[in-house]
């Protein structure tokens, strides 16, 4: 007798399974990632439908499974349905949920990550059209940031000189660089870099409702684009495509 557990989890990604069943992909509130099967999901009448589709958030109970875990119930804590009915909406949020899902490794908790993935969802949702790129880009450094990865801004990563002329982003070490330690390093604009700053230290709120210069959200936007593709081990189809014009 096996028995059931309350979870709330939002929705990552979707697998078919078999005739009419679905493998969920999920991020539980404690940061974790769980698979679960919702049985008999793709039915039009499954009690299942339009409550567990990626990027909502859910109440489940579920029970232990040999290898997943199997839906018992959901009940919907925040569909974030808006993200659905707009495209340029929907493209931004794909990226978060494929980041996350590359991110979050099963078995190892990252607490913070289901905050930041809730609060830049409704952000995603509720914000101006030409506010989501910022608010990605703020969703990519923070997610680094809690995964391991906080960017060094302050000083030159490797001198330790504080690089206020000019200055590069050693996408390896994970930080500002000086003119004499730069290389080949991306540059780094004085602007962006204040940007950085200040979009690590803000909450998702003050971001996606800021008015920022366009020419740093699109650098600064560039130069997390390529930190998370450095550093995550698989490839980011969601980011790709949003970097290539795939939305706004
Ligand atoms: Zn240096």
């Amino acid at each position: 007798m096996t028995t059931s557990y309350a979870l709330r989890a939002l929705t990552l990604r979707k697998t078919k399974l078999g005739e009419a069943d679905i493998i969920l992909t999920l991020l539980s509130d404690d940061g974790r990632i769980v698979r679960a099967v919702a049985k008999g999901m793709r039915k039009p009448t499954s009690r299942f439908a339009g409550r567990l589709e990626p990027a909502s958030v859910a109440d489940l109970m579920l029970a232990p499974g040999r290898t997943l875990e199997i839906v018992s119930d959901a009940r919907s804590v925040d569909l974030h349905a808006g993200l659905r009915t707009d495209y340029d909406r929907s493209t931004a949020a794909s990226v978060v949920l494929d980041v996350l899902d590359k991110m979050a490794v099963e078995g190892q908790a990252e607490e913070r990550l289901f905050g930041l993935a809730c609060a830049t969802l409704s952000a995603l949702e509720h914000a101006p059209i030409e506010h989501l790129r910022v608010t990605v880009t703020a969703f990519l450094l923070k997610a680094m940031a809690m995964h391991g990865y906080r960017p060094h801004l302050d000083s030159c990563v490797s001198c330790a000189c504080a690089a206020e002329s000019g200055a590069g982003f050693s996408l390896e070490a994970g930080g500002v660089l000086c003119p004499a330690c730069g290389g080949a390093a991306p540059p780094l604009s004085g602007g962006s870099r204040d940007m950085l700053s200040w979009l690590l230290a803000s909450t998702m709120d003050a971001v996606s409702s800021a008015e920022l210069p366009a020419r740093e959200v699109g650098e600064t936007f560039s130069l997390m684009r390529q930190f998370v593709t450095y550093h995550l081990p698989a490839r980011l189809k969601a980011l790709e495509f949003y970097a290539n014009g795939g939305g706004s």
